[in-house]
Formats: structure tokens, C-alpha cells, sequence
């Protein structure tokens, strides 16, 4: 075993089904008596639920979060939580829901508790991206975690089946990643595995069933440990490809993840073997990209960049990006091949040898 690093998140985590229940409780043991309560506009129904339960401890609610986390949206928000006297906040909803929770805890202080409602994992990470002027700008602070993160498994039930499998792949890209990160570890690792192993075992089933509790319940657990993998351990070329996509081309965040996954696999299979054999023992595959590809083709969910929005035209701008920063990879970035894997993605033709 090598030496290693591991540093650990201090959020509080209440897992299961129901467990919204507490938060009333959540918040008065942070010591907080106003919360604001965030969503977007699509999840208003669910914070209003939320809003009902806290009660006299509600200072209102701000259903304006939007996607990418623009500058311009958290500061509107900022102006209502100062005239309302807030003085927490709970972020109901996906990666962008908690994206506005962590910009607002980020500028003003505010205690932060984060029910997520897919499987993004950004309830996790120390990681915030924000768009000013159509940038998009990542930073990594412990000011932006949650103090406490509640998952409810009942609150995943109405995740629509196709955003089931696309924000589950994109979790699962973070525990993939983790496992040939440079910084990984061998607590990461077992994470990682355990992760990928219970996505895999569930994401079939919702996807028939998506009333199925057991395994909402199974996938949210993976998905908590997939978004530890991410705020832990730096992620490699797959997370940066569906940067550079997503902000080059308006891409949705969860289908870019899911059709890229195994293309990045593929590139990076020769140069780490053993985080590849991690994830296919964890698949229960014989292959990594191909295990990937497959979930991916039972979930049905889409397989090429043309279906989800990408202009063929677009591949020359998405290699160049793709090469201009450094960032760590286990094998070398090569212009050919990832142009190579850009023109397989499109297609959503069969990774091969990259
Ligand atoms: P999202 O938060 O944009 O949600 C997608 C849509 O689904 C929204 O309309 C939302 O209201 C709706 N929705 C969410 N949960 C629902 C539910 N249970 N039932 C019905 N509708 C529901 O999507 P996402 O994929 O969770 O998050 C994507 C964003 O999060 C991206 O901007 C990404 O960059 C960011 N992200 C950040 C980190 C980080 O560590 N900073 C990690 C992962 C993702």
C-alpha cells in the first residue's frame, strides 16, 4: 500500500426513507430559527412542503435556483435573505439547488443544510462552479459545504426514470474516476467500489420501477458515496471533457456524463489497469467502458452527443479545449485520439481502441 492523505468532510448525514422529518430538529441543533428555504422554480411544490414542516422556523422561500449557478441569481437571492432576516438555509433539489445554497453560504456566512433530490453529489464536495457573463468559474472552498446533508429517499420518487439513469451514471463517473485518481486512497477506493456496486444493482430496477423504495434507497446511498469520492480525490480527462461540453455547447449536465463515461474508459484503460478491473469486478462486467456502455444501453439512456444537442462541427473546438489546461490524467492527453473519441461519442458509435 502506498502512503496516502485522507481528509474527511465534517457534514452531518442523515440517511432513509422519511428522514425530512427531522429537520425541523436539524435546524434548531445548528441553532438556527429562520431558515430560507431554496428550489427551482420546477421543485416549488416540494418546498413548500418543506416550508410547511419547518413552520415558525421558516423565513421564506427563494424557488429562483437555476442551472450553472448564475452570479446575477445568487445575488437576487441574497437581497431577499437579508430583507427576510434569514439565517440559514436549506437547499431542496439537485446539483443546481445546492450550487445556489453553497454561493449564498459562500458570501454570507449562512449555515447551509442540503436535501438532495438526484444523485449529482454536490452536497459533498468543497467544489463550486458559477457563471458570471456566460464564464463559468470553479473554486473549491470548505466554506461552501453543508454543515448537514439530509437524504430522504422518499423525496427521489418522482425523479423522472431517464434522469434517474443519466444523474446515476453521472455519479457513477465520480466513483470511476476516483478509483485512477492520482490522490486516491485506498478509503476512496473502497467507497468507489461500493458505490458503483450498488448503482449498478439498482438503476435497472428504477428504471422499470421508479416506485421502487429499495432501490431509490440503494442508488441515493451510492450516490452519497460517489459525491465523497468527488470532494475527496481529483477527477481526470471525464470530468473534464463534460466541463468543456457543457460549457461550449449548453449541454445537459447528467446526458453529457452518461454518453461520455465510457469513451473516457476506454482512452484511459491501458494506463490503469487495476482502477479498471475495480470498476468491471464492481459492474459485474468483464470491462470497464463496455460494462458502462451496457448499463448505460439497459437504462436506456442516450449513447451519442448528436441526440443530446451537439453540433458535429463542434468535435475540432471540443479537442482543443479539452487539450488547453493541464489537469491530471493516468495517461497523457494525445490530440489524435481524443479527437478519435470526440467522433466515436457523436456517433455514439462503439469506443474500440483509443
Ligand atoms: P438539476 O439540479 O439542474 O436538476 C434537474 C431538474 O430536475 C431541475 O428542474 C430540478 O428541479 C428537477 N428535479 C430535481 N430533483 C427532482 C426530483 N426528485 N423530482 C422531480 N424533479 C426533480 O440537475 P443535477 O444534475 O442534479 O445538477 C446539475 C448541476 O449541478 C450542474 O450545474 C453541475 O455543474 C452541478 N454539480 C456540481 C457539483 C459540485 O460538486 N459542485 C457536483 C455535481 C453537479
Amino acid at each position: 500500500m502506498q502512503p496516502f492523505v485522507y481528509t474527511a468532510d465534517p457534514a452531518r448525514v442523515v440517511f432513509g426513507a422519511g428522514t425530512l422529518a427531522r429537520l425541523p430538529d436539524e435546524v434548531a441543533a445548528l441553532g438556527c430559527s429562520r431558515a430560507m428555504v431554496l428550489s427551482t422554480p420546477e421543485q416549488k411544490g416540494m418546498a413548500a412542503d418543506v416550508e410547511g414542516r419547518l413552520g415558525a422556523a421558516c423565513a421564506g422561500a427563494y424557488n429562483g435556483a437555476r442551472m450553472h449557478t448564475p452570479v446575477e441569481v445568487t445575488e437576487d437571492a441574497i437581497g431577499r435573505i437579508s430583507a427576510a432576516r434569514a439565517d440559514s438555509l436549506i437547499a431542496v433539489g439537485g446539483g443546481s439547488t445546492t450550487g445556489l445554497g453553497k454561493a449564498i453560504a459562500l458570501r454570507t456566512g449562512l449555515k447551509l443544510v442540503a436535501v438532495p433530490t438526484t444523485y449529482a453529489g454536490s452536497e459533498m464536495t468543497p467544489i463550486l462552479g458559477e457563471t458570471a457573463d456566460g464564464v463559468k468559474t470553479t473554486q473549491r472552498t470548505p466554506k461552501v459545504l453543508p454543515q448537514t446533508v439530509i437524504y430522504d429517499t422518499d423525496l427521489t420518487l418522482s425523479l423522472p426514470p431517464r434522469l434517474s439513469a443519466t444523474s446515476g451514471i453521472n455519479a457513477l463517473a465520480h466513483a470511476a474516476e476516483a478509483l485512477y485518481a492520482p490522490d486516491s486512497n485506498p478509503i476512496v477506493a473502497l467507497m468507489a467500489e461500493e458505490a458503483i456496486r450498488a448503482l449498478a444493482g439498482s438503476l435497472p430496477r428504477i428504471v422499470t420501477h421508479p416506485g421502487d423504495r429499495e432501490a431509490r434507497t440503494t442508488t441515493l446511498y451510492g450516490a452519497w458515496l460517489c459525491g465523497i469520492c468527488l470532494g475527496r480525490v481529483a477527477m481526470s480527462l471525464h470530468h473534464k471533457l463534460c466541463h468543456v461540453l457543457g460549457g461550449a455547447f449548453d449541454l445537459p449536465h447528467a446526458d453529457t456524463h452518461t454518453v461520455i463515461l465510457p469513451y473516457a474508459l476506454a482512452y484511459n484503460a491501458a494506463a490503469a489497469p487495476g482502477a479498471m478491473a475495480a470498476i468491471a469486478r464492481s459492474l459485474g462486467s468483464a470491462d470497464a467502458s463496455a460494462g458502462v456502455r451496457d448499463l448505460s444501453a439497459r437504462l436506456g439512456a442516450p449513447g451519442s452527443l448528436r441526440e443530446i444537442g451537439m453540433p458535429e462541427a463542434g468535435i475540432e473546438r471540443a479537442t482543443e479545449l479539452a487539450l488547453n489546461s493541464a489537469y491530471a490524467n493516468p495517461r497523457p492527453l494525445e490530440a489524435d485520439a481524443i479527437r478519435l473519441l470526440l467522433r466515436r461519442a457523436y456517433a455514439g458509435e462503439p469506443p474500440g481502441s483509443l
